[in-house]
């Protein structure tokens, strides 16, 4: 599913030139999970920018769902993303105001889908959540927060999905459901899902 060959990234810096990743090679196939595990500083989330296609390495290639996105422009980069990645983030990005079954609603309808209740619906209750859809963010743990922002990272059906320290800010009890939750993902969606981590 998605194939990092040979990954360096340096950067330019008032001290001069710095290696934040050298020659990182990684295959992660459908439905399998990889965690990335690192300190703070150990280049994580840069990673996890190039995987996305957010960021370019300064070489080698990153090849995702059969398609070299470090060949492509910025808007070929953002095709894959839109149709192949979902994102799971470590602070959640909810909005206040929505419900959780709004919040994750939100993406289908501002596409106009006449489905889009009915999905985050479906992808609620797949992430153990169909008791919280009316819930605010404010009303829900910080678990519950979590398993929302899985619910929307699954809305496109996506190949691969990248979390960046999605147990971050919870306790290890409620850090295993989270793994837990998206290995299943994994396994259930043939979905390759790579997860950094610091613990
Ligand atoms: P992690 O997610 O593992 O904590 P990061 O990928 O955020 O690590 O950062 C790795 C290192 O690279 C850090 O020391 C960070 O300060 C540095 N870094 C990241 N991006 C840049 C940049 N654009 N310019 C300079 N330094 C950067
Ligand atoms: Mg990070």
């Amino acid at each position: 599913m998605i194939e990092v060959k040979n990954i360096c990234k340096q950067v330019i810096t008032t001290e001069g030139k710095l290696d934040i990743l050298d020659g990182i090679s990684l295959t992660v196939a459908d439905g399998e999970t990889l965690a990335i595990v690192g300190p703070s500083g150990s280049g994580k989330s840069t990673l996890l920018g190039i995987l996305a296609g957010l960021d370019l390495p300064s070489s080698g290639s990153v090849i995702v769902n059969n398609q070299d996105i470090t060949a492509m422009d910025e808007e070929g980069r953002a095709m894959v993303r839109a149709k192949d990645v979902g994102f799971v983030f470590q602070s959640f990005h909810l909005l206040p105001g929505l419900t959780a079954l709004e919040n994750v609603a939100l993406p289908l309808e501002l596409n106009g889908d006449g489905k889009a209740l009915e999905t985050a619906n479906y992808y609620l209750e797949r992430v153990g959540l169909s008791s919280r859809t009316t819930h605010y963010p404010r009303q829900l743990s910080g678990g519950e927060q979590q398993r929302v922002d899985i619910a929307r990272a699954l809305l496109n059906s996506p190949k691969l999905i990248l979390a960046d320290e999605p147990t971050g800010n919870l306790d290890p009890e409620t850090s295993d459901e989270i793994m837990q939750i998206l290995i299943q993902i994994a396994k259930d969606y043939g979905t390759a899902v790579i997860m950094a981590t610091h613990d």
